[in-house]
């Protein structure tokens, strides 16, 4: 039995007075995927951005590797750390975006050896020798000294989860990474998702690709109006889901 990675306990959100997460809870194991499916609004990218501390929660926990993030306990009460150490908590947890979000000054070699150099202070040549194999990995050795700008977006897509990987996340967090793309391009970077999930890197998943979340999840979890309606096996939510807003859910996207 493997540890949980990931644990979510009783999470809400509220920007103003829009309760947007109301009550969350979720455990991700280590290794496992967790795909999650849920109408646009549900709440999904809070719920990410959550984890990483990018939100700060309202009521509820966050722990990684069974450390808090964002808190320490300090007797009964909890304590915020300091900006500084959420930053180093966030380099254990990877993100990756809809709109990749690389740095367009620097090469794609580059745009991955940047953070674990500045932010976790590995030696730059270590860092450099992980980063050409991270890229073979994904399939883009021959593209090391490009800019963004030169790549398709699959290609920068790719480079944006080789940048993630080189941070040897506990967890990599996937917020619609294939929405951007043109149609031609999503496989390409569903297949290295693919590859990651078969390697054992403990993944969140928000997408709407319904037949990667039945090829690579361990978990599906289907979120509405905050909450998570229900989770289980692929098979079970995507083929005989119980709940009423799941099913009107996936009859729209599959
Ligand atoms: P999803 O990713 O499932 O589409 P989001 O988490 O992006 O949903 O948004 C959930 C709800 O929270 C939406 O109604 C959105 O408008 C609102 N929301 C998200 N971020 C903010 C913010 N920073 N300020 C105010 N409202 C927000
Ligand atoms: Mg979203």
């Amino acid at each position: 039995m493997s540890r949980p990675m990931v644990e979510l306990r009783g999470i809400h959100k509220s920007f103003g007075p829009l309760e947007v997460l109301r009550g969350i809870d979720l455990t991700v194991l280590a290794g496992q995927v967790v795909v999650i499916l849920g109408p646009s609004g549900s709440g999904k990218s809070t719920l990410l951005r959550s984890i990483n501390h990018l939100e700060k929660v309202n009521r509820g926990y966050v722990r990684i590797d069974g450390e808090l993030v964002g808190y320490r306990q300090v007797g009964g009460r909890l304590r915020e750390l300091k900006e500084r150490e959420v930053l180093r908590q966030r380099t254990h947890i990877g993100f990756v975006f809809q709109n990749f979000n690389l740095f367009p000054h620097l090469t794609v070699l580059e745009n991955v050896v940047e953070a674990p150099v500045s932010a976790q202070g590995r030696p730059r040549r270590e860092v450099t020798e992980q980063a050409v194999r991270l890229l073979d990995r994904v399939g883009l050795a021959e593209k090391s000294r490009s800019y963004p700008r030169q790549l398709s977006g699959g290609q920068q897509q790719r480079v944006a989860i080789a940048r993630a990987l080189a941070l040897e996340p506990k967890v990599v967090l996937f917020d619609e990474p294939t929405s951007a793309l043109d149609p031609e391009l999503v496989g390409e970077v569903l297949d290295v998702m693919r590859d990651l999930a078969r390697g054992g890197t403990t993944m969140i998943v928000v997408t709407h690709e319904v037949g990667f979340a039945r090829e690579a999840a361990d978990t599906v979890v289907f979120m509405d109006d905050g909450r998570i309606v229900e989770q289980g096996p692929p098979g079970q939510v995507l083929d005989d889901p119980q709940h009423e807003r799941t099913r009107a859910f996936l009859a729209k996207v599959l």
